[in-house]
């Protein structure tokens, strides 16, 4: 039982149509891939004025809220150093202890870090680099040393 021309012909119509479909489909498939491509990579520009605008409102923040800093850079990086502490434990916890941090901790303590690196750079004219008052220690005794004696 052999197929007329014009069957023929629709058959192979009705199988590019379902070519188109399908290839319509990988294509708003690829349009959406792309488009959340796009919102996940920002230009490294826009990245850079994003966190340079963070920083900012950081020191800002940090500014109003404790308005004066140590003139001695052991006490001014003493406070650099816990933000830093604060970002290693947010780090540390989004590793193992992901219910306590995720990554957007870790950027807001990256933040407060770099703010407290800005802080302590905008006093670098005005740090007094002189000796603390210091006092002396008696060395400890050890317990072989009465035995030795
Ligand atoms: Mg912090």
């Amino acid at each position: 039982m052999g197929m007329t021309k014009e069957e023929i012909l629709l058959e192979e119509i009705n199988a590019l149509e379902s070519e188109i479909e399908q290839l319509r489909d990988e294509n708003l498939g690829l349009r959406a891939e792309l488009s959340s491509l796009k919102e996940n990579t920002r230009k490294p520009d826009e990245a850079k004025a994003m966190i340079a605008e963070m920083l900012i409102a950081e020191v800002g923040k940090a500014t109003k809220k404790f308005p004066i800093w140590p003139t001695d850079p052991l006490h001014a990086v003493a406070i650099l150093n816990e933000e830093v502490g604060e970002l290693n434990q947010a780090i540390l916890q989004t590793i193992y202890e992901p219910e306590k941090s995720d990554k957007y901790d870790v950027r807001d303590e990256a933040i407060q870090a770099g703010a407290m690196l800005i802080r302590f750079m905008m006093s670098l004219d005005k740090y007094n680099y002189s000796c603390s008052i210091q006092h002396e220690q008696e060395v400890p005794k050890q317990s072989s040393e009465g035995e030795e004696g």
